[in-house]
């Protein structure tokens, strides 16, 4: 059966890079009607915070990429513990004690050399009486896994045939000095146990991929389908790492931004398939087709969830956003009118707020020094409000046959005293939500 997780370590906020490596592990287990699990990756208990724990879900869960189970990595130091025992016994792990000074100074000296800089393996020819004398001086060393120095091949969902050398690659450390379990260890512990069939992840995690299958093989654990998804970028192309703590999802719902719109957004963005709204997951499922992803480094811009957001809420029926409306204050009778009326002239749900206080608080009046005659005449032609979908048209053909004004001379000024701006919805609409003139005087 086919099983995904998304595994985030809780040590911030979750950013739409993350969202994208969430979503993809999330359709997959959709569409093929399997499991999704979300796995907390919080094996350093310093940096990982239970509120961030909590956010996760939140974030997840505004989202609706429902898991079908949550696991959490600090609950099962003890399998690590087991598989690291195993790895001992098999002679596929090591103690090893230079200091991070020692081991800069080693690759500094093979860069120097013009060779990669490769962990030297100096620890495997370390005698047992050796080893004793380091830890009784420096404390327990590291635990490092020691590859096979072979090829390491694999077919990538996304980057089609990868192939590594694993003698370029240092022998992973899995178990820090002080105890504490690596990521990469109870990952492969996690991926084997828990049945998962397909990872999906950012390119960043390729390297670590290649470690990973050997140590799952040397587990005995059944080595499940990857695939490396691009990482993005700004819209020019630039590095987005710094910038992500920017584009955490909970600043970008703060921002009004709409769920639909993000999914929509991430579940295409850097595929051959066209960027379009989608309502659902369901929809979005349906197209979602791994496959269609490229290689190339994924130009993201926040700026492109607006259009789509606004798409969505013009979508919206009333029913929909009837709690909204009604937490403005706006009237139960006008409430339906008000928002077919501000739909379409709303980017994010809390633009319906400055529509709300210009209809009730009346608007700044703008009024060009060239109109004000022609503005203050007007004027004398309104009645008070409350007005109704004919107050306009009536109005304004009374004014027009005061002052011979018409079109775009006699409807623009009229506009700009009343709203304050150039544009917005219909002035027959607008009156009639229109509580108090301000340009009355
Ligand atoms: N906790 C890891 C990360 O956030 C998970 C990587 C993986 O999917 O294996 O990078």
């Amino acid at each position: 059966m086919t099983t995904t997780r998304f595994a985030p370590s809780p040590t911030g906020y979750i950013h739409v890079g993350n969202l994208r490596t969430a979503l993809m592990n999330y359709l997959i287990a959709r569409k093929a009607g399997g499991t999704f699990i979300l796995r907390i990756d919080d094996t350093d208990p310093e940096r990982s915070k239970q509120a961030y724990v909590d956010a996760i879900q939140a974030d997840l869960e505004w989202l609706g990429l429902s898991w079908d189970r949550i696991e959490r990595q600090s609950e099962r130091l003890d399998r690590y513990e087991a598989a690291a025992d195993k790895l001992r016994e098999m002679g596929r792990f090591y103690e090893a004690f230079e200091t991070p000074t020692e081991l800069d100074l080693k690759r500094k000296k093979q860069l120097n050399m013009g060779k990669p800089p490769v962990y030297d393996r100096a620890a495997l020819d370390l005698s047992d009486g050796a080893k004793a004398k380091l830890r009784e001086e420096r404390g327990p060393g590291v635990w490092r896994f020691k590859l096979d120095q072979e090829r390491i091949d694999w077919t990538d969902g996304i980057l089609g045939d990868i192939s590594i050398d694993a003698a370029s690659v240092s022998d992973p450390v899995l178990i820090r000095a002080d105890g504490q379990m690596l990521y990469t260890l109870a990952s492969v512990v996690d991926d084997t146990e828990m049945g998962v069939t397909h990872v999906v992840r950012g390119s960043d995690h390729v390297t670590n991929t290649a470690t990973q299958i050997q140590i799952m093989r040397a587990l005995g654990g059944t080595v499940p389908d990857f695939a490396h998804h691009s990482l993005l970028t700004g819209p020019q192309g630039e590095a987005l790492s710094k910038r992500l703590g920017t584009l955490a999802l909970r600043d970008l719902r703060e921002a009004g931004i709409e769920p639909e719109a993000l999914l929509s957004l991430m579940a295409r963005l850097g595929s051959s398939q066209p960027v379009e709204l989608r309502m659902s997951l369901d929809e979005i499922a349906e197209g979602f087709d791994l496959g269609q992803f490229g290689s190339a480094p994924t130009k993201f811009d926040a700026n492109d969830l607006y259009p789509l957001t606004a798409h969505k809420l013009q979508q919206l029926p009333f029913e929909a956003v009837a709690d909204d409306i009604a937490a403005l204050g706006v009237p139960a009778d006008l409430a339906e009118t008000f928002w077919t009326v501000a739909r379409d002239n709303i980017t994010t749900r809390k633009d319906l707020a400055k529509w709300w206080d210009l209809f009730r608080d009346g608007a700044e009046p703008v009024i060009a020094d060239e109109d004000r005659d022609f503005v203050a005449q007007a004027m004398t032609l309104l009645p008070p409000p409350p007005y109704d979908g004919e107050t306009w048209g009536k109005w304004t053909s009374e004014v027009k046959e005061a002052t011979g004004r018409k079109g775009k001379g006699l409807f623009m000024p009229l506009r700009l005293a009343l709203t304050g701006q150039k544009s917005g919805p219909e002035m027959r609409d607008v009156m009639r939500l229109l509580q108090v003139v301000r340009a009355r005087g």
